[in-house]
């Protein structure tokens, strides 16, 4: 049988879903600013695990996930902890905007300090409040403005735990990254929770497919470390890659391209055009490689140097992947 648990300042009972409300700082109004937790506290004892949605306030496929997942939830049969932050960066949320008000990434601002700027503070209290008090996370993206992008893990695969819970995620695509300095991911790793970040889709929009996805892969991770008894769709294979690179255009224009996300490109591959105003081609782009096309621009209107899509390089592979597609189990 678990415990009762205090979690900032509220205490939850054993074999409860509790929703909370947490002041973190205040409007220009005076009025409070409220962070929304969802605390799913299993009837037995287990780890903790915090899912943290729209820490970049526009990036909001994980607030449907987490609603979706705390519904399928049930505390009766949880072994520990969920804490859900449906909303983290509630000033962005507002605007529908990736940053703070202060023009600062809250996703660079962690572990925060208590007397810093206005990000750092909230940085400081959501990292001292919840995340320290936790064993494992997860924490949910989608790519910047004007990208879509399948659904992938991105994880420090050389740390074991870390590894342990991407790869029951399930998701046939792992960047393995540390994540950017001072990111949660990144912060809360080092700190010795092991994070891994869940990232698909595109801002300001809910993909019913992605929104699935993610709720799978949170099941199928706590199964994996003991929390839930579910039966896990593992993917046919995983491909765990250094980075994704990007393509871009060398002149300004009308990008028209011809690939789409989760397909192969090989090397030479015309993968779009540049045209001008005339509607004549100024550039064609290629494939420098052989690759698979994880996130692609959604605008066409290009400068010199915008991205028009990212890939994974494919080598070894490359096969498979071909395999997997034309059995269409890839995505
Ligand atoms: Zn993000």
């Amino acid at each position: 049988m678990n415990n009762i648990i205090e979690i900032v300042g509220e205490k939850i009972e054993p074999g409860s879903q509790t929703p909370v409300m947490v002041k973190t700082s205040e409007f220009y109004t005076g009025n409070p600013v409220k962070l929304p937790l969802v605390i799913t506290h299993g009837a037995e004892k287990g780890p903790k695990l915090f899912i943290t949605a729209a820490v970049h306030g526009n990036e909001i496929n994980g607030t449907e996930i987490v609603r979706r997942l705390n519904a399928e939830l049930d505390p009766e049969r949880i072994s520990g902890t969920v804490i859900c932050i449906p909303i983290v960066n509630i000033f962005g949320f507002y605007s529908m905007k990736r940053k703070m008000p202060d023009g600062r990434d809250l996703n660079r601002s962690f572990p925060g300090i208590e007397k810093g700027s206005s990000t750092s503070r909230i940085a400081k209290l959501l990292f001292e409040e919840i995340i320290s008090k936790c064993d494992y996370g997860i924490d949910i993206h989608t790519p910047r403005m004007n990208r879509f992008e399948i659904p992938h893990t991105e994880a420090d695969i050389h740390n074991e735990a870390v590894f342990r819970i991407a790869n029951a995620f399930g998701l046939p695509i792992i960047i393995n990254t540390k994540g950017p300095e001072k990111s949660l991911q990144n912060t809360a790793t080092e700190a010795g929770i092991p994070t891994i970040v869940y990232s698909a889709g595109e801002i300001l929009r809910f993909h019913d497919n992605i929104t699935q996805k993610g709720v799978d892969g949170i099941l199928n991770v706590m199964h994996e470390i003991g929390m839930i008894n579910v039966k896990i769709n593992k993917p046919e294979f995983s491909v765990i890659v250094r980075e994704s690179r990007s393509i871009h255009t060398k002149r300004g224009g009308i990008l028209h391209t011809r690939i789409h996300t989760g397909h192969l490109v090989y090397q030479d591959d015309q993968i779009g055009s540049v045209l001008n105003p005339f509607g004549y081609e100024v550039e064609e782009i290629h494939a420098a490689e052989n690759g698979l096309i994880i996130c692609i621009s959604t605008n066409p209107l290009v400068h010199p140097g915008d991205e028009v899509c990212s890939y994974v390089k494919l080598d070894k592979s490359l096969g498979m992947v071909e395999d997997a597609l034309k059995n269409n189990v890839l995505f």
